[in-house]
């Protein structure tokens, strides 16, 4: 009908405009580059794009607590534990292989070599304890205050940091060795927070009060209805600053080309490194989901990744899996038509903890600094290094560049120098995008999975949950 192509024109617009923000960002701020702006002026310039993620992590908190919450009272106790069951098989299954990918790609191609003479090198301390880390993560997962744990990350006691981040732009304040230096004194975001949510603590208080809800029948109806009726009204905003992403998404990527170092001074070491990363991204996102989609749901992977370009454009934009949550359930839910009650639950849940993107690049890059510093690792280390590889990927926030920070638990826990970070901080915001987007990827493939195996679950239709389709 001439409704079903008006949205179905409406739908391709908003992924071609994306798509062609992208180039136009890429193209202005390699035109703009020659002007050396100032640090303030790069500012003013990708002023747009600060303002798109702004709108998407305000929609954040409040669509990651009404998910969870709808998304669980809306499955009985026994379906929501096997669905819990098969997502957590998922995230595991396919983090371990994001690792293993890592690693062997990484000792195979060996882009370092035992010298650290081509490296613009900063100054960065920062220590974190595994086991102080670790055990900050499950205090993380029970907030005491659930009213500060929507506003305030929790602090941890045993990190200490002073981090350097380069930019390269000429700012006359801050200026180390000829490269400017920002001194950012706050306390380390702690594992399993974004932005200042306490996110890890959240998803487990919003699937609990989603549970208690759903088990107490007529009784939790306004409660369901209320929660519902917020999602519905967050996912109504996420459909007017669609229209804006595109030109956010133009802004964020010229400022950021704008402001990136100097490519061609980038070592031969750096080179290779970055194409390991991207070739190691390339492999899962490309070969080993899809195909895990293909063998599960015997469904084209591809057409499933063509409905959610959307959200992966995104994340290239903005470097964050949370901030794209948002565009990820719209893309979801209307282009690839996911249950809600799946997508509900899975999204969220795998936008905190599920990283594979996150987790093969921690394994690499320490493998990484181990080769510069010419240390050999023994297997048990090699070992040690994806156990805590895969913990950093799950303490990781959603938000730019969190997993250059957890790195600092995978490098100590094998006696790597974690001032060797700054090693790769060059290049790192440019790898976090492609990292981003496999995090992305895995998650929405993972919804596409966990609904295809709990089809026989959701064959009892929920009115509710509006486009329940199962097929069969
Ligand atoms: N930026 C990534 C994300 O949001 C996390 C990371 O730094 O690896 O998914």
């Amino acid at each position: 009908t001439k409704e079903d192509v008006k949205g179905f024109f409406l739908r391709n617009a908003f992924v071609l405009f994306t798509v062609i923000a992208v180039i136009l960002g890429i193209i202005l701020g390699f035109a703009l580059r020659p002007y050396k702006m100032s640090y303030r002026e790069v500012k003013y310039f990708s002023f747009p794009g600060e303002l798109l993620m702004r709108m998407l992590q305000m929609l954040v908190l409040p669509l990651l607590v009404s998910s969870l919450i709808t998304g669980m009272a809306a499955l009985d106790g026994r379906a929501s534990g096997k669905m819990g069951l098969r997502a957590v098989v998922y995230y595991t299954t396919t983090t371990i292989i994001a690792v293993f990918i890592g690693i062997i790609l990484v000792l195979i191609i060996h882009p370092g070599k035992g010298s650290k003479d081509e490296f613009i090198k900063q100054p960065q301390m920062a220590e974190i304890n595994p086991t102080d880390a670790f055990l900050d993560l499950i205090r993380n997962m029970f907030p005491p205050n659930i009213v500060e744990a929507c506003t305030k990350q929790f602090k941890t006691q045993y990190a200490k940091r002073v981090v350097y981040v380069t930019i390269t732009v000429n700012d006359t304040i801050f200026t180390v060795n000829g490269s400017q230096v920002i001194t950012r004194e706050e306390m380390i975001p702690v594992p399993g927070s974004v932005n200042g949510i306490n996110a890890l603590g959240l998803v487990v208080f919003s699937i609990c009060f989603g549970l208690i809800i759903g088990s107490m029948k007529e009784q939790g109806q306004p409660l369901k209805d209320f929660f519902d009726c917020l999602n519905e009204a967050i996912m109504r905003l996420v459909a007017i600053i669609m229209w804006y992403a595109p030109i956010g998404i133009l802004f964020l990527i010229a400022g950021k080309i704008v402001e990136m170092d100097d490519i061609t001074s980038m070592g031969g070491q750096l080179g290779m490194y970055t194409v390991t990363v991207i070739c190691g991204l390339l492999i899962h996102a490309v070969i080993v989901l899809p195909t895990l989609y293909l063998i599960v749901t015997k469904k084209n992977p591809f057409v499933f990744i063509g409905g959610i370009l959307q959200a992966l454009v995104t994340a290239l934009g903005t470097s964050s899996s949370s901030a794209t949550l948002p565009i990820t359930f719209k893309c979801l839910e209307e282009n690839n038509k996911v249950d809600k009650r799946v997508t509900r639950f899975v999204l969220p849940v795998g936008a905190t903890i599920n990283m594979d993107g996150t987790a093969l690049y921690e394994a690499l890059a320490a493998i990484f600094i181990a080769q510069v510093n010419d240390y050999d690792l023994n297997f048990g280390q090699i070992l040690t290094i994806s156990i805590t590889a895969t913990a950093a990927s799950i303490g990781a926030a959603g938000i730019p560049q969190a997993g250059l920070v957890t790195m600092i638990i995978v490098l100590t826990s094998v006696g790597l120098p974690t001032d060797d970070i700054s090693l790769i901080i060059a290049v790192d915001w440019f790898l976090d995008r492609f990292r981003t987007i496999t995090n992305v990827l895995g998650d929405s493939i993972g919804a596409g999975i966990v609904e295809h195996l709990s089809r026989h679950e959701l064959q009892k239709k929920d009115p509710e949950m509006g486009n329940s389709v199962v097929e069969e």
